[in-house]
């Protein structure tokens, strides 16, 4: 059965960032750092740290080292080892073996363009229409795992997004928990990791809210707790576009790391006082943990100064 990484001691709060290291930290990802810690530690609680490099194709290499030494140089303390999805591949597959047993998972070898060839829409654009549900299409291999949905609602009140409620096969349709070239898919991933490293809350960027009611979907189903979320609003730049690697954004300078902090702070909503520019990072964060006012963190999208 599942193991538990790091075994919880009562009470608690644990949260956890869960960077994917395929380029440096940038504005974007420093809020949900920002945002992921203040709330841990305002709430006494742990903060982990979890390295998302399922997919060997998307990580660049030495990116992993530079974000644990920026989050370091930028005074953010996580608790306990580091943990690296590259090397869980153990979990994620008694995961699966469990759904498979509950026979939820079926293989599937249709290809892209007949996904996207799909009538039906849903949420996040074709919804899978369930092609190889009953049997395989062909029987080519390798092909992906998908899990089966059905539609009764899922429903979940985001701690600052508000309720959220989705209808699985209608709205996203049976997904992929295993891609054709066996990398373990994120909402695979990311359930196995919080529920083995004991996270009770995840607060992380609002991209990501739609992906929730597929992992408690997954929760439900491997018999592990949900945690808390809270999902903060995502930053774009001036022509509206996310902060990415894609778009370009800058990356975090840890060279000189308070002016950044305090922009990542007043657009999570506070109030930084203007001294703190010159603080040590020590009294910085002592400062911030202490006045720490979650009320104030704005739902919409960020706009970078
Ligand atoms: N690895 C994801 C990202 O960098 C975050 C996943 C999560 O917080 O659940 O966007």
């Amino acid at each position: 059965m599942s193991q538990n990484l790091h075994p919880l001691t009562p009470p608690v709060y644990r949260g956890r960032f869960a960077p994917t290291p395929s380029g440096p930290l940038h504005l974007g990802s420093l809020v949900a750092a920002v945002g992921s810690y203040v709330e841990a530690k305002s709430h006494k609680g742990e903060w982990l740290l979890r390295i998302e490099n399922l997919d060997p194709m998307r990580e660049v290499s030495g990116a992993s080292e530079e974000i644990l030494k920026v989050l370091e140089k930028l005074g953010m303390e996580w608790d306990r080892s580091v943990v690296y999805q590259s090397q869980r591949s153990a979990g994620y597959r008694a995961a699966l073996a469990t759904l498979e047993k509950q026979r939820l998972i079926y293989p599937c070898s249709c290809s892209r363009k007949e996904i996207m060839d799909s009538t039906l829409s849903g949420i996040e654009g074709p919804v899978y229409p369930g092609t190889c549900r009953e049997h395989l299409h062909r029987r080519t291999s390798p092909v992906a795992w998908r899990i089966r949905t059905d539609n009764k609602p899922i429903e979940f009140v985001d701690s600052l997004q508000g309720p959220v409620r989705h209808r699985l096969q209608q709205d996203i349709g049976d997904f992929v928990l295993r891609r054709s070239d066996g990398v373990f898919a994120y909402q695979l991933a990311v359930v196995v990791d919080d529920a083995e490293q004991g996270v009770t809350h995840v607060v992380r960027g609002e991209d990501l809210l739609n992906s929730t009611p597929r992992q408690i979907y997954l929760q439900r189903r491997l018999d592990y707790p949900t945690p808390y979320y809270l999902h903060l609003p995502v930053v774009v730049n001036a022509e509206g576009e996310k902060l990415s690697k894609q778009t370009r954004a800058a990356p975090v300078n840890a060279a000189n790391p308070i002016p950044q902090l305090i922009t990542a702070l007043r657009l999570l909503g506070q109030t930084p006082l203007p001294e703190l520019v010159d603080a040590e990072l020590a009294s910085f964060w002592k400062w911030t943990i202490a006045n720490w006012q979650p009320a104030r963190i704005p739902r919409n999208v960020l706009t970078a100064p």
